[in-house]
């Protein structure tokens, strides 16, 4: 049957928008929040009454709405934000689109009431009647919205529970907060306070605005297992970082994998001060924790890309919380290695007393996420102020280039031979102490020399000192673990696994290097010892024939295995850095793993993941005596490699115990 072709009543064109807009109470309160936060508000309350089914009030004290501007709020289309398309390419502020009120208005019911800045009396609009008055208020505006879809009883019906949709609300507030922390933030639910974040001391430092709210609203935990991120994209030869056009900067804090959660609930994203969900965002940040955490577990983070907003579509969902990247490559590599530099550095070096150099908290310039002079400063319209030159590896006093002083481990392994020696060699005279702080001081490593033919680790090795973050061992446990004293009380190790840690990163530093410094026409691969007795082993056909194709990638990783008879296999070389491990254990495994990737070239994933099969075989065995200089090397190596909390699965390689909590543990002091 045909039927007329009507142009839809206003009403319900509203009602329809709303649809895609106004989800549940918590897409209002993000609505809300917006509106306040573009009017500059430095406080802002929310009243909610029934989970904000029955009521969503958001005060703010920004600037108000003039009384002859109130009816139009509530239009459709109609918004104070942007006047043309080139203001629409490079929005600044949270809203733009000019349909929120419009929305809520039409399945809700709406007050506004309001006082502009420069105006004597407040004013109260009712949305629905269209009724304007004068009303007591200060400064600012308050938007009422009760009973959320009381028009479209079949949406109400979509809602869950109050607690529910209260959670979802919260959890707005928190978003828009964790970007915010110049902004004060109070939540109420049925008349009593739930949530109440202060805004933060204009004097501090952005970084450290951040670092409060986020021990507010992610709790302290998050603070204490977290590092700063500040990372910013190398400007083109020329350019300022500042004022460059694709100059990308991104900071927050990312927690340890220790903190990393069975759900992916507390991973937040902003570009330009906006929460987005975004998979290019959470894909970065995931291969930024590839090689430190294993299997499903969900990292903790919070990062802030801030960009040219040209080079950022906002206006591709009507809620905005999706984006459209120019680049989306660039903003890929940004994201990912931003949390990965910040990851790797050693976490041992946190175990020192701080002092000296400034840490990211006390320096850094008051610009705060979502701050539109950052994204006006980018896009060339007004000074930019935006000038972070730090980056996240000199946030720390770590040896530099990390990862890439470690000594011969060629050394542990020759010193598991001979026996050890007396402990009292352990104890290094007050010189040689003197000598590693200088060492230090002057941004040297403290090198255990254990380069040494002889493969002995020197005596400042193994001496105590108080700048070594893991401290000085002491003994052994079980043949696993090595027992530790520092400054702040007791370090134990998992030996196996941190020095399984140690020969991975060596031999992905070593392939990198060669691979960078090999030519078109000579392959890459890691430096490798042929055996004076090859080893030969027994094979499966299978192991033939992989051996026999794959001998290119055998050969790039530093191994030659060749076929004796139809039945055995000859190792003939290994890499040099493994080459104290079971040759034929090793050969097994990684002939193994070839087999299961079967790609001509190895990609870095499969490679990485090659490598790591190969270090547990170098790695030094459970069971295995350790001298004190030995374990002392093993630390000293540990605080110089990067990526060296977490063993090669992402479990941890070390533990402090503080002298505070073993005098709980004996109720000392009590
Ligand atoms: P948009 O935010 O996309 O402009 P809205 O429908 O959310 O659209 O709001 C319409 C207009 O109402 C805004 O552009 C702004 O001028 C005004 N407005 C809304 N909320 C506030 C507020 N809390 N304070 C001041 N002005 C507001
Ligand atoms: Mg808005």
């Amino acid at each position: 049957m045909r039927r007329p072709i009507l142009e839809l009543p206003d009403e319900l064109i509203s009602q329809i928008a709303a649809g895609e807009v106004v989800e549940r109470p918590a897409s209002v309160v993000r609505e809300l929040l917006d509106n306040a936060l573009d009017a500059g508000a430095r406080q802002i309350n929310i009243r909610l009454v029934a989970g904000g089914v029955r009521l969503i009030a958001v005060e703010d004290d920004g600037l108000g709405i003039l009384p002859h501007e109130l009816p139009i709020a509530f239009k459709r289309h109609a918004t104070s934000k942007i006047g043309n398309l080139s203001d629409l390419e490079s929005v600044a502020t949270m809203g733009f689109r000019g349909e929120a009120l419009a929305a809520i208005n039409a399945i809700a019911d709406c007050a506004i009431l309001s006082k502009a800045n420069d105006q004597g009396t407040a004013y109260l609009l009712d949305g629905r009647t269209g009724e304007l008055k004068p009303i007591a208020r200060s400064q600012g505006t308050t938007v009422e919205v009760k009973e959320l879809f009381y028009s479209t009883p079949a949406r109400r019906k979509f809602l869950k529970s109050d607690a529910t949709e209260l959670a979802h609300c919260i959890e707005s507030v928190r978003r828009h907060a964790l970007a915010r922390p110049d902004v004060g933030f109070s939540v109420w639910h049925d008349g009593k306070l739930i949530e109440q974040w202060r805004r933060c001391d204009p004097q501090h430092s952005a970084m450290a605005a951040l670092k409060q709210r986020m021990a507010d609203i992610l709790g302290s935990d998050f603070i204490d297992q977290s590092v700063a991120v500040d990372w910013i994209s190398a400007a083109p030869v020329g350019e300022r970082a500042t004022s460059s056009a694709t100059a990308m900067r991104v900071w927050g804090r990312v927690g340890v994998p220790d903190l990393a959660r069975a759900r992916a609930d507390q991973q937040y994203c902003y570009v330009n001060g906006r929460f987005v969900r975004d998979k290019v965002l959470t894909h970065a940040a995931r291969q930024a924790y590839e090689d430190v955490l294993h299997g499903q577990r969900q990292p903790v983070y919070a990062l802030y890309l801030e960009m040219n907003p040209t080079r950022v579509d906002v206006n591709v969902h009507p809620t905005k919380i999706e984006v459209r990247f120019r680049d989306s490559r660039e903003v890929h590599q940004a994201d990912r290695h931003a949390a990965e530099d910040a990851l790797a550095v050693p976490r041992t070096q946190s175990l020192l007393v701080p002092t000296g150099p400034p840490t990211p908290e006390s320096s850094g310039n008051a610009n705060l996420p979502g701050n539109a002079a950052i994204v006006s400063g980018l896009n060339g319209k007004a000074a930019p102020s935006w000038s972070p030159t730090q980056s996240s590896m000199r946030f720390f006093s770590a040896p530099s280039p990390l990862g890439h002083r470690v000594s011969d481990l060629g050394a542990l392994w020759g010193n598991l031979r001979t026996e050890s020696t007396s402990p009292n060699a352990a104890m290094g005279s007050a010189t040689d102490d003197r000598a590693t702080a200088q060492n230090l001081a002057s941004g040297e490593s403290p090198q255990p020399d254990c380069e040494g033919p002889s493969g002995q680790v020197s005596p400042a090795a193994a001496a105590p000192n108080e700048h070594w973050p893991l401290g000085r061992a002491l003994a052994q446990l079980h043949g696993i673990y090595i027992l530790s004293e520092n400054s702040q009380g007791m370090v134990i190790i998992d030996m196996h696994a941190a020095h399984e840690r140690i020969v991975y990163e060596r031999l992905k530093a070593q392939l990198k290097a060669t691979q960078s410094s090999a030519s078109p026409d000579t392959n890459a691969r890691l430096s490798s010892q042929p055996l004076l007795i090859p080893a030969t082993f027994a094979a499966t056909a299978t192991e033939i024939a992989v051996a026999e194709s794959r001998a290119d990638a055998l050969h790039a990783l530093g191994l030659e295995i060749t076929p004796l008879t139809a039945r055995t296999l000859a190792v003939r070389a290994v890499p040099t850095t493994l080459a104290q491990g079971d040759a034929v254990e090793l050969a097994r495994s990684v002939l193994s793993e070839l087999q299961q990737h079967d790609a001509s070239t190895l990609i870095e994933h499969a490679q990485n993941e090659l490598l790591a099969t190969m270090a547990c075989h170098g790695a030094v065995r459970a069971n295995r005596r350790l001298s004190l200089e030995e374990m002392n090397a093993l630390l000293r190596q540990m605080e110089s490699t990067e990526r060296s909390d977490q063993c090669n699965h992402g479990r941890p390689t070390w533990r402090q115990i503080t002298t505070g909590e073993l005098d709980a543990l004996f109720l000392r002091g009590r």
